[in-house]
């Protein structure tokens, strides 16, 4: 069979994968990259050239170019239970805010949802000689890495993954068989993440720290499993302020009360959103900042959402914080906030005077980690993905050096007999 690599590789983002046997082709995740105001696609591949797609989770850079596939027609494709109803809510976000620049509509993201097979963890989906299975990945909610097997090959595809328990999600299930090929992200090749315990419980203080001098503590948060990793961590430490949650974050929450048994500790969450005061309108916006109180609400690097309009009061004054709980991509509004203290305020940049800080609340597992994961895996053949150039390099070399495997990591529009 033919697997070629259509995005993603020596990249974070469009992420996207082409699998093809004699019978039956595949495509394993379709991303899109966002930098500014442009959208970046993976390379084009005719969609009557694609049988099924398997979509690992419900992030953009893995799901949001799938709609165009069903532009004018339809196919199969594959997803988790869990991820389907993220992945409407994640795909209509993006039509929205893109205005117009998106090539497909509504329509498109119904068909594509729809129609999909909708998956548990470990549950097994076997027709016309192939066979599917999503494991737990750990990385977002219903997220999961994709195991195919079929002419007589298992290939595992990790999507993005995380093998540590964390307030909201299990760790990833690392219980393979023999696998075949592997294909694995590096996104952190290249460092060890502090201890998580430490980072919450540094988090937390911080946070006590700000509302106790009468500022107010900004957490800006992607909507879609960190809001709620936030909230539940607050909640675990018995918080004593004010929480307000702002965004998408909502209504992803009440998703995730349907499927508590995919969380780590669904009683946290029910918890943390009986605690937090949830904010709807304008005006409720207008008193959240009024007095000292921690406010979480996307988007998490800045990137639109409601946190801007947060910003703008917040920025004023150095007895708030702005608590950055993710990766800054380069070129985003939150990597020139943390890196030079600047924000756009009106179409000029400004300065910030609250202070600011990076707590690093990983999704994905860190060197070491990924580096147990592919002695773990220990498959015939592994190719290397999402990360950027080096981690990618650097980690093919240490499983070819430390681990004797036979490792690569692809470039863009490479393919390979396998
Ligand atoms: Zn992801």
């Amino acid at each position: 069979m033919l697997i070629k690599f259509l995005g993603g590789v020596r990249e974070v983002g469009r992420s996207a994968i082409y699998l093809a046997g004699r019978e039956i082709r595949f495509l394993l995740d379709a991303g899109v990259m966002l930098s500014g105001r442009k959208i970046k696609y993976p390379i084009h591949i005719p969609p009557k050239e694609v049988d099924e797609i398997v979509i690992t989770h419900a992030h953009l850079d893995h799901v949001g170019a799938a709609p165009i596939f069903f532009i004018g027609g339809g196919r199969e494709s594959f997803l988790t239970s869990l991820t389907a109803p993220l992945a409407k809510l994640i795909l209509l976000d993006f039509i929205r805010v893109s205005k117009g620049l998106v090539p497909f509509e509504v329509l498109e993201v119904d068909r594509f949802l729809e129609k999909s097979k909708k998956l548990d963890y470990q549950q097994e989906f076997s027709r016309n000689g192939f066979k599917l299975t999503f494991l737990s990945a750990g990385h977002t909610p219903g997220g999961g890495q994709a195991m195919l097997e079929f002419e007589g090959r298992r290939i595992l595809y990790t999507g993005d993954i995380n093998t540590v328990k964390t307030t909201l999600l299990k760790g990833a299930d690392v219980d393979y068989p023999q696998i075949d090929i592997a294909i694995v992200e590096s996104t952190y090749a290249n460092k060890n993440h502090p201890l998580r315990e430490e980072v919450e419980e540094k988090f937390v203080n911080k946070l006590k720290e700000v509302v106790e001098r009468n500022g107010i503590a900004l957490v800006p948060a992607f909507g879609l499993g960190r809001s709620q990793e936030v909230i539940t961590i607050l909640a675990k430490h018995n918080f004593p302020y004010d929480v307000y949650y702002d965004g998408m974050a909502r209504t992803v929450t009440e998703i995730l009360f349907k499927f508590q048994e995919w969380l780590s500790e669904p009683d946290l969450l029910e918890k943390a959103a009986a605690q937090v005061t949830w904010i709807n309108v304008q005006r409720q916006r207008e008193q959240a900042l009024k007095r000292p109180g921690v406010i979480v609400t996307p988007a998490g690097m800045l990137q639109g959402g409601p946190v801007n309009f947060y910003l703008k009061e917040v920025g004023k004054s150095d007895k708030n914080l702005i608590a950055l709980v993710s990766y800054q991509v380069e070129g985003t509004p939150g990597r020139l906030l943390l890196e030079k203290k600047l924000i756009t305020l009106d179409g000029k940049l400004v300065k910030v005077k609250a202070e600011i800080k990076h707590f690093e609340l990983s999704s994905h597992s860190d060197k070491t980690q990924l580096e147990e994961l592919l002695k773990k895996i220990n498959a015939e053949k592994t190719f290397i993905v999402h990360g950027d150039s080096d981690n990618c390099e650097n980690l093919a070399k240490y499983a070819r050096n430390n681990l004797g495997l036979d490792a690569i990591a692809p470039k863009i529009g490479d393919s390979y007999t396998i």
